[in-house]
């Protein structure tokens, strides 16, 4: 199945390591005009010098009025993946204020308030659109030390159907992708430990955990007219985990 975004303008958050940065350069290989939000500076100079097509734009995504500041100017967008996330491991009875603010800045409301920015324009263009949210597992399955970080996943899941069916009438479809773990940064945080590890990959039918490309493909295939009809919907990238 081939899969070309050519003429299309996609914009990833989180887009400087891991998952986003990957989505971010197969997108930009599969003919889309890239912009790629992070927080790091760093990160987005390597991109480009990687990709020099990709438009940067550093923001740190928490903070309400400076995203609403940096993506003034971004034009016109028809992609959107909701990808930067916040990785609380607190144990629930050791879970901080700023800590939960954090996490629910980041993982839900930059993802309301971005694709509020974005969807306003495909509306008002009324080219229709997709947009990406990238959930978790964890959305649907208590993990240990993952309260507030679950907590934030299933808003987010829940976010993506109301997305579904309020932006779904101008032809803008919502869905998400919910990966088990990626040896990401953020998945090395928390299964770095062969015996953690253990204890996850034997609860995956398929017995491993996901590759950055297993999530960008199922991303690549929602952003694209393959998945025309698809809306409102949680997909799993987890071995089946979830199914079980
Ligand atoms: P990484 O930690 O590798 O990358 C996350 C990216 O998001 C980084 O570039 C980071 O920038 C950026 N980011 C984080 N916070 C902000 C912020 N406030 N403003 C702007 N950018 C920010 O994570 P992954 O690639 O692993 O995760 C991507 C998505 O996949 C997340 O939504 C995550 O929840 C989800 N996911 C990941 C899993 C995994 O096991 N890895 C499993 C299931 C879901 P910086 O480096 O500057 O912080």
């Amino acid at each position: 199945m081939e899969i070309t975004f050519s003429g299309k303008r996609a914009l990833v958050t989180g887009a400087g390591k891991g998952i986003g940065r990957a989505t971010a350069l197969a997108l930009a290989r599969c003919g889309s005009e890239v912009t790629a939000v992070t927080r790091t500076k760093a990160d987005l100079d390597s991109l480009v010098q990687e990709c020099p097509s990709i438009k940067p734009v550093c923001v740190d995504l928490s903070d309400w009025d400076a995203t609403e500041r940096a993506l003034k100017d971004v034009g016109p967008v028809d992609l959107l993946v909701n990808n930067a996330a916040y990785p609380n491991l607190q144990p629930f009875l050791e879970v901080t204020p700023d800590q939960f603010d954090m996490s629910f800045n980041v993982n839900v409301k930059a993802a309301l308030h971005v694709a509020q920015i974005v969807a306003r324009g495909m509306k008002a263009r009324g080219s229709g659109g997709s947009i990406v949210n990238i959930s978790s597992q964890a959305s649907q399955c208590a993990l240990k030390e993952h309260a507030v970080y679950c907590a934030t996943k299933a808003a987010l899941d829940m976010l993506t159907r109301v997305m579904a069916l309020e932006l779904g009438p101008h032809q803008i479809r919502v869905n998400s992708v919910n990966p088990t773990v990626v040896m990401t940064r953020m998945g090395k945080i928390a299964w770095s430990d062969p015996e953690k590890a253990k204890s996850m990959t034997s609860r995956i039918p398929l017995g491993k955990f996901a590759e950055v490309e297993d999530v960008v493909n199922s991303i690549l295939f929602l952003l694209s007219d393959k998945s025309a009809m698809t809306n409102g919907v949680i997909l799993p990238v987890d071995g089946g985990f979830l199914a079980c």
